[in-house]
Order: C-alpha cells, then sequence, then structure tokens
C-alpha cells in the first residue's frame, strides 16, 4: 500500500499481477502485469474478447485463482499472502459470485428460498432467522413471489434473481458476476443489469461484472475494458448522463454519449492504443514520433 487513503478508498488494487498457465505443450499468459484499483462502492463492467483474461481476473479477485507474479490487495489486506484458512474465509464471507450459467449457482431440488438458505445452513442462526434473511433477499432482488417454486420451474432471468440472492446470503463486501446476463435474451439481461444498480445504490456493495456485450455496459459508472491481459482502456460516466440515467429508455440510451473514453497509462508510462485509433491514423509501422505540443503528446509516423 502507498498510503493509508488508498487502502481506505480501494477495495481491490491489483499490483502488476501475471497469470501463466501451463499444458503440457504450450504457456498461456492470461494476465500480463495488470494494474487495476476498485473503489468502495463502486459498480464496475470489466468488457474484453473471449480469452482476454476476464474470467481470470475475476476468480482472482475472489481468491479462487492464485498469480503467477504480481500483488493483489482486498478488503485491506494482502489476499495471497494470506494463508488457506484466511483464504477459505475470505471466499466464503467477503466475495459473493453470480456465474453465467444459473445451473451453477443453483441446487435443482432445492427451491428459491432453500437455496438461498443453503450457505446459511452452518451458520449459527436460528430456522426462523435464516427463513426471514432468505426471503428478505430473495425481495431485495425482486424474486419473493417464486420462493417455493423450484429452479427447473423458473425463466433464466428468474433463476438469476435466485442467484443473486444466493450470492448475499453472507452479507459480502463484494459482488463478483462472470458473465450473469450470458444466457438470457436482451430484456431480461437489461433488467438484471437494473438489478445490479439498484443493488448497489441501496447497499452501498461493490460490485463488478464480466461481460463480453459492450452494450450493456452502458448504465455503469466505470467500464475497463481488458485485451491481451491488460487493461487497454477506460470508461468513466460523464456526470450528466447519470443525473438523466434514469429517465432514459433502452432505446434512446444508445443514442447518448454515455461516457468518456479514456487509454490507461501503466506505471512505466506505456499506453495501449488500439488497432482502430492506429488504422485511423494511418500508422502502420512499428516505430512513431512523439512530440509534445501545447501540452498534447502528439503521435506519428
Ligand atoms: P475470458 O474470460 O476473457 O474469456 P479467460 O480468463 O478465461 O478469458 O482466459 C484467458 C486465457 O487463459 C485464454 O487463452 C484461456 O484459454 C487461458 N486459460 C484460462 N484458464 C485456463 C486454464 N485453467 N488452463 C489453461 N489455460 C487457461
Ligand atoms: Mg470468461
Amino acid at each position: 500500500m502507498d498510503s493509508v487513503n488508498e487502502e481506505k478508498d480501494n477495495i481491490f488494487v491489483c499490483d502488476g499481477l501475471v497469470k501463466i498457465y501451463k499444458t503440457k505443450d504450450v504457456e498461456v499468459m492470461a494476465l500480463q502485469g495488470l494494474d487495476l484499483e476498485i473503489k468502495r462502492g463502486e459498480l464496475l463492467a470489466i468488457i474484453g474478447k473471449s480469452g482476454s483474461g476476464k474470467s481470470t481476473l475475476l476468480n482472482m479477485l475472489g481468491g479462487l485463482e492464485k498469480p503467477t507474479a504480481g500483488r493483489l490487495y482486498a478488503d485491506g489486506r494482502d489476499l495471497f499472502a494470506m494463508n488457506e484458512k484466511g483464504l477459505v474465509e475470505y471466499r466464503k464471507n467477503t466475495v459473493g459470485f453470480v456465474w453465467q450459467n444459473s445451473a451453477q449457482n443453483l441446487f435443482p431440488y432445492f427451491t428459491a428460498v432453500q437455496n438461498v438458505e443453503a450457505p446459511l445452513y452452518f451458520d449459527n442462526m436460528s430456522e426462523k432467522k435464516r427463513r426471514e434473511r432468505a426471503m428478505h433477499l430473495l425481495h431485495l432482488t425482486g424474486i419473493d413471489h417464486k420462493a417455493d417454486s423450484y429452479p427447473a420451474q423458473m425463466s433464466g432471468g428468474e433463476q438469476q434473481r435466485v442467484a443473486i440472492a444466493v450470492a448475499l446470503a453472507h452479507e459480502p463486501k463484494i459482488l463478483l458476476a462472470d458473465e450473469p446476463t450470458g444466457a438470457v435474451d436482451t430484456k431480461t439481461s437489461n433488467m438484471i443489469q437494473d438489478l445490479f444498480r439498484k443493488i448497489n445504490q441501496e447497499t452501498g456493495l461493490t460490485i463488478i461484472i464480466v461481460t463480453h456485450d459492450i452494450s450493456l455496459a452502458n448504465k455503469v459508472s466505470r467500464v475497463i475494458m481488458i485485451s491481451d491481459g491488460k487493461i487497454s482502456t477506460e470508461k468513466i460516466m460523464k456526470e450528466e448522463f447519470r443525473q438523466k440515467l434514469d429517465s432514459l429508455t433502452t432505446e434512446n440510451l444508445a443514442q447518448v454519449e454515455s461516457h468518456e473514453e479514456y487509454s490507461v497509462l501503466d506505471k512505466a508510462g506505456r499506453v495501449q492504443l488500439s488497432g482502430e485509433t492506429l488504422e485511423l491514423a494511418g500508422i502502420d509501422t512499428n516505430k512513431v514520433k512523439v512530440e509534445v505540443e501545447d501540452g498534447k503528446i502528439i503521435i506519428s509516423k
């Protein structure tokens, strides 16, 4: 940690995270020195193509995957310096997970309310308290009317509402969702996005959502884009847009310039430029001229 302040404001600090997967004959570098800070109470979307390292990062934030190099501070602690007991405790109480496939999130032979109660069985809690907590969470996620239904009796979107309630059972500080809307239609997907936003606003929970769908990310205050295991660009929602957000419909949402896009400048002074940007500027060589003019940096052939 650089300062006490940083420790307080940031729930996550990723410092040069590297992950190498070794299989029999190939090595894959899923994260290539990733730096990222996430503030407490943030609602953040992570986007990027398939294979760019999104799930690897999310699993690392959840304490499920150890980095090959680099450090990860979570909730003020050096996560992978903790012993196994500490990590288990962290996975159980500090983070909640929602996966893409609702079958991965729910027990098929339990009703909705029993699914939410399941993580609480080994806690020291009366049956009545457990039921109350589960019903409260199903109410929060807007699915309490299906409390006694089994997953097979619910739509994909309804199942994901239950899954979110399950993830919240232990009152985590952080909710991690890996492509939670990957298996539902656009309308349902929008509803789930709105639900994440509501939970974030009402409870102040830090929520991190991985998605490959760029259009889904436009209601979120910060969107980071991963490419090749590093963060390449970051989009921050414009304040004027944030104020209008609730009055916009999904149709006109797409037509408004919601975010300002920034390229990430890393500690070594590197900026990653997208292929699109280079093409627009007509740069097709591997050497560029860099000049400073009127306080601006100009990159040219
Ligand atoms: P994303 O979620 O963005 O699609 P992943 O984080 O799942 O990307 O994967 C990043 C890269 O790491 C991919 O090339 C993937 O094939 C590889 N990878 C992920 N998990 C493993 C694993 N357990 N073993 C080997 N390679 C893996
Ligand atoms: Mg993935």
